[in-house]
């Protein structure tokens, strides 16, 4: 992977993706949706949905999957072959090529956001695609984004079957007769406008943010990011697929849904807190606010700090139960003690609550 001479960021990341002010991150598209990511730790992302999964007692991998399927939809929708849209679907006229050609680009991106090196089996047009993707993590959203690629191509409902042994994931997508089935929830959300506006410092040469590029490291082989404060290793996650994946979780348990996501989240944040950033000379909050926002997990448009307390509204988070509990994690690691929330507003879009340490 290309780096730029100036920072060292990958050439290809930086034109791939936008650092906004706001502390969001736009995957670039021409046309089609807009899909918001954020750099996240792929074990605790894991943990996440392992511990989900145990205290609810149904596996989530499957609406991630669906998630993720149309995240690929989206992403694919207008690259990497447009014309593609010009070409009749048959045998014929879908030839061995076009799906080489769209699992290139894909597996280009996959190694490019940290989730492994992808390598193509076997193929047949219509029929089958077996796929398998080296140094991979979690298994279930690189499954969803094939299958929602390999639909979009073929333009027939497709299947997936899925194997992790080691950290080589096995994918396997068939033709099937049944037409994609997924719950009207498990749409993808618009991005909203950037409204509050950090200024970060930019690389002249390729505009990321400097800070971004000195706080991770790529492993361009075997497609992988590490975090160079903690060792761990992160990926960019589409946002829209972790919300989905809340909602739909809402319809079936209900709302309660959302304080075990809080209180999960809160444990793996204690667990691994995110680093500040090494050369701020902000206080503690700044440090760690900025540090939030450069992940792409979205900037409070007020935030108060007292004496073990701390108030916060926000428009933008990334997903705003989880945001709240990495600040109350983050509050629980500076007092010592554990903590309480109180919401005050709790929207998607709009979330203002106080979190204070337990008497
Ligand atoms: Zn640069």
């Amino acid at each position: 992977m290309k780096q730029c001479g100036e920072c060292g960021f990958p050439v290809r990341f930086a034109s791939l993706f936008e650092w906004r002010g706001d502390g969001t991150i736009l995957m670039k598209q021409r046309g089609g949706a807009l899909l918001q990511i954020a750099l996240l730790d792929a074990d605790e992302l894991q943990g996440l949905f392992d511990s989900l999964s145990d205290t609810i007692g149904f596996s989530v991998d499957h609406i991630l999957v669906e998630a993720q399927r149309r995240v690929g939809k989206a992403i694919y929708a207008n690259r990497p072959i447009p014309f593609l849209k010009l070409v009749p679907h048959s045998r014929l006229t879908r030839p061995q090529w076009a799906i080489k050609t769209a699992i290139d680009v894909l597996g280009r991106d996959i190694k490019a956001i940290g989730f492994g090196v992808v390598h193509v089996d076997s193929y047949r047009a219509g029929d089958h695609l077996a796929l398998h993707v080296d140094n991979a993590c979690l298994a279930p959203r690189l499954a969803g984004s094939f299958l929602g690629a390999a639909e979009l191509v073929e333009d027939v409902p497709m299947t997936v079957k899925y194997r992790m042994d080691g950290d080589r994931l096995a994918i396997d997508i068939r033709r099937s007769e049944e037409n994609d089935q997924a719950e009207e929830r498990l749409y993808l959300d618009e991005v909203a406008p950037a409204a509050a506006s950090q200024d970060y410092e930019r690389c002249d040469a390729c505009g990321a943010p400097v800070k971004i590029a000195r706080m991770i490291d790529w492993d361009s082989e075997r497609g992988s990011i590490e975090d160079r404060a903690t060792g761990h290793r992160d990926v960019m996650f589409a946002v829209q697929s972790l919300n989905s994946l809340q909602r739909e979780l809402e319809a079936e348990i209900g709302p309660r849904i959302r304080n075990v996501l809080y209180d999960t989240q809160v444990r793996l944040s204690l667990k691994a807190p995110i680093a500040p950033i090494a050369d701020d000379d902000g206080s503690f909050w700044d440090d760690y606010l900025l540090g939030l926002a450069l992940r792409g997990m979205g900037y409070p448009d007020s935030f108060e700090s007292g004496e073990g307390t701390v108030t916060i509204e926000i428009s933008n988070a990334y997903n705003q139960t989880l945001y709240a509990a990495r600040i109350a994690a983050a509050l629980e690691a500076r007092t010592g003690k554990s903590s309480n929330i109180v919401w005050h507003k709790r929207d998607a879009d709009s979330a203002a609550y106080s979190i204070s340490e337990a008497q």
